[in-house]
């Protein structure tokens, strides 16, 4: 089954609802990283410039019912600098008064739904709702990957109440670095996996046993399966129940023949606070915790990335958050920018906020918006918001 790029349909004459991710941060009102905006700008001004007329929805934050703090009133503001005409706000995103406002925009021009999530049928996926969202548009785009792991009603359910669907630029771009990492990689293929917990990354980890020729593990997580291998690991943050997982992953990686590199060495402290004392060593003491990857591991993972044509990366390899802590995230993040012919992409809301603001950064081929859809997509599930593209 294939998707829809938006060149491949005629916009002009047509009414789209074109969904995007305006979940962005706020404080006193005002937008404090309008990153998400600045992202789909290029599927809202194709649209727009197509002749066809842009009915934008979005949520922002997990309202349960209508709270004014969480109306989009300041992306409509934002959108309409960034487009150059007013683009309104619609009272609500469906009934009467939302309608005529659909009804009257003019070709070419943009108009902000409010907030999806002030209806709680957004999240059950309510089919009457999607019947009244989708009312009066011709054509439905969805660029939101960051919900596409989400079955919602203007990330799925309303797909098939409109003629024609497609994928806007942003998750085009999200979908075409992701597919390099699952079909026919180019070889060596190595992952990078750090972060806080074994837990939330069994699935990626199960996934990518089957894909990749070598794992680097990195961040708390890795003191769960150093424990797995007997090693003393002090205070370092383990998952005690998650040991024997631990133990069965490397199992089942050895019997693949695909190496599991653990971290040789550690910065470690007394505690995560801010301002530590920090020391590299190779064998934590009982009253220390391993709080990043030391300069050891660093040249371990990077000479194993070196030699690789595909890199994803998904969690921090230390405590990054903590300036002294930063080192080994940054140091395997700027190798890995730094490569040239690899395919590197980056995932993980952590991850990608790490390596944000440094000028390597731009280096990487791809820094995924998607969070919870990306860890999805790298557990090999089949992602509900792409799934209703299809055609
Ligand atoms: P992502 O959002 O990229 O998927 P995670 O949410 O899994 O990443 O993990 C990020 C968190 O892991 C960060 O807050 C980081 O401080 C924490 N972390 C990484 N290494 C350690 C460590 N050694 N000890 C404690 N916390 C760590
Ligand atoms: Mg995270």
């Amino acid at each position: 089954m294939a998707i829809r790029s938006i060149k491949e349909l005629a916009f002009n004459g047509k009414k789209a609802l074109v969904r995007c991710d305006f979940n962005v941060p706020l404080e006193a009102g005002k937008i404090t990283d309008p990153n998400r905006i600045e992202a789909s700008l290029d599927t809202i001004r194709y649209v727009l410039a197509q002749g066809g007329a842009a009915v934008l929805c979005s949520h922002l934050g997990r309202p349960r019912e209508r709270t004014p703090d969480l109306s989009l009133k300041p992306v409509a503001e934002y959108l309409s600098n960034a487009l150059g005409h007013k683009v309104n706000l619609a009272p609500d995103c469906i009934g009467d008064i939302t309608g005529r406002m659909i009804a009257d925009l003019a070709l070419g021009r943009a108009l902000l739904l409010e907030n999806l999530r002030f209806h709680p049928e957004e999240e059950a996926n309510d089919r009457d709702f999607a019947h009244e969202l989708a009312r009066g548009k011709q054509i439905y785009v969805n660029d939101a990957f960051g919900t596409a792991h989400r079955a919602h009603v203007s990330t799925a359910g309303v797909a098939r109440f409109i003629a024609e669907r497609a994928a806007g630029f942003l998750m085009l771009r999200e979908l075409e670095a992701l597919r390099a990492l699952t079909e026919n990689p180019a070889h060596p293929y190595v992952a990078i996996l750090g972060g806080a917990k074994v837990s939330d990354k069994i699935g990626v980890i199960r996934n990518l046993l089957t894909k990749v020729d070598a794992i680097l593990i990195g961040g708390a997580m890795a003191y769960t399966f150093l424990r797995a291998q007997n090693e003393t690991v002090g205070k370092s943050r383990v998952e005690e129940d998650k040991i024997d997982l631990a133990h069965d992953l490397l199992a089942e990686a050895a019997k693949r023949g695909v190496a599991i590199v653990l971290p040789t060495d550690h910065v470690v402290a007394e505690a995560p606070a801010p301002g530590p004392t920090v020391a590299i060593v190779r064998h934590i003491p009982a009253d220390r915790m391993g709080l990043d990857i030391g300069p050891e591991t660093v040249a371990a993972f990077v000479a194993r990335i070196r030699d690789a044509r595909t890199v994803v990366w998904n969690g921090p390899l230390g405590l990054f958050e903590t300036p002294e802590f930063a080192h080994g995230t940054l140091a395997v993040g700027e190798a890995l920018a730094n490569l040239d012919g690899v395919m590197s992409v980056i995932g993980g809301g952590d991850t990608a906020a790490a390596v944000a603001g440094h000028p390597w950064a731009a280096r990487f081929s791809h820094i995924s918006t998607g969070g919870g859809a990306t860890l999805e997509y790298l557990e090999g599930i089949e992602l509900p918001g792409v799934k209703a593209l299809e055609v």
